[in-house]
């Protein structure tokens, strides 16, 4: 079992005990300095009951979305896969095919012996389905070939499978296998930066979020925790316009409590990210600022404020950039 002490038991059950933090970048953590790492040891330190009470209680109390790969029956295998499906679509559009998938494809060595062309039929539904083939195969031939068409129960393995990160692999521990470890995608990114903003900074490396992640989570109801941020930063800790007044953790949120959300938009952490989702769609586009002003039907010292972060951008100027670099608002919001 590699770090990790497993017991399989029923929901409230503790269900392991996470010996090793696998996933953190010591070395990216250590570039915090003593200060900032002690000041941040506090500040989890101070929060910790109180956010595992709240988030807990929200995602044992009706809040939870409900997808097919949350049932608990679910094997590794099948919340693999769901994860799969779930790049680059939505749920809903994710939860149309999933249970025929399965049913075609019921393990990795069905899946490794079908044709790219007979998997890609499969996806049409929600588009890429080349490329999302191509990964499921390569995924399903390697399992096939290394694992015996198992899952692997250790991070380290699960890493080696071809497509599969640091996100996809603790959704499998944890969601699959009753292993405790904390997801970290990046709605739950954007909680712990808000929450804990007055002791990290801005643009934190995903070890730093990682580690303040690992210290929250609770090990006896690690699936309930993970499921309960995945569907507040979902639903309530939105991109923009964070639904703080319906917030579990309002309370316990340096973001809240400094009083920026009323003004979301004018928040510098909503700058900074709009400021590089513009910044990567436009060179993506292989657009120069002159161009993209010009586009946009905005003036390029707009375009310049907006991609430095020093001015968030109103909505109307949002959709004209948006239409201009033919991108949805959302991809840049
Ligand atoms: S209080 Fe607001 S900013 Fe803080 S975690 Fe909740 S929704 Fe997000």
């Amino acid at each position: 079992m590699g770090r990790y002490r497993v017991v399989r038991s029923s929901s409230s059950a503790i269900l392991g005990t996470l010996r090793g933090r696998e996933g953190v970048n010591h070395r990216d953590v250590s570039l915090m300095s003593r200060t900032e790492t002690d000041k941040l040891d506090l500040a989890i330190e101070e929060k910790v009951t109180q956010f595992r009470r709240k988030l807990l209680r929200y995602a044992c109390g009706g809040n939870r979305r409900q997808f097919p790969w949350r049932e608990k029956t679910r094997s590794p295998y099948e919340v693999l896969i769901a994860e799969v499906l779930l790049k680059r679509t939505t749920s809903t559009a994710a939860a149309k095919i999933y249970e025929a998938f399965l049913l075609r494809f019921p393990d990795p060595l069905v899946l490794s012996r079908a044709s790219t062309e007979e998997i890609a039929e499969h996806f049409t539904k929600v588009g890429l389905q080349w490329q999302r083939a191509d990964a499921a195969k390569k995924l399903a031939l390697y399992l096939a070939e290394v694992d015996r068409g198992e899952i692997p129960n250790e991070m380290d393995r699960l890493l080696l499978i071809p497509g599969v990160g640091g996100y996809t692999a603790r959704s499998v521990l944890s969601v699959g296998m009753g292993i405790a470890c904390a997801v970290v995608d990046s709605n739950v990114e954007r909680i712990l930066q808000r929450v804990f903003m007055r002791s990290i900074p801005l643009k934190s490396p995903l070890s730093v979020v990682q580690k303040i992640a690992d210290k929250l989570l609770p090990v006896a109801h690690h699936r309930e925790f993970n499921l309960g941020m995945l569907d507040l930063g979902a639903l309530i800790c939105r991109p923009a316009f964070p639904r703080c007044q319906e917030c579990p953790l309002a309370k316990v949120c340096d973001y809240r409590l400094r009083g920026v959300t009323a003004a979301a938009t004018k928040s510098y952490v909503e700058r900074d990210r709009v400021a590089v989702s513009v910044r990567r769609a436009r060179k993506k586009k292989r657009l120069t600022l002159v161009e993209l002003a010009r586009k946009a039907r905005i003036s390029k010292q707009t375009v310049i404020r907006i991609e430095s972060g020093k001015s968030m951008p109103l909505p109307e100027t949002i959709q004209k950039i948006a239409n201009a670099l033919d991108v949805s608002t959302k991809t840049l919001t």
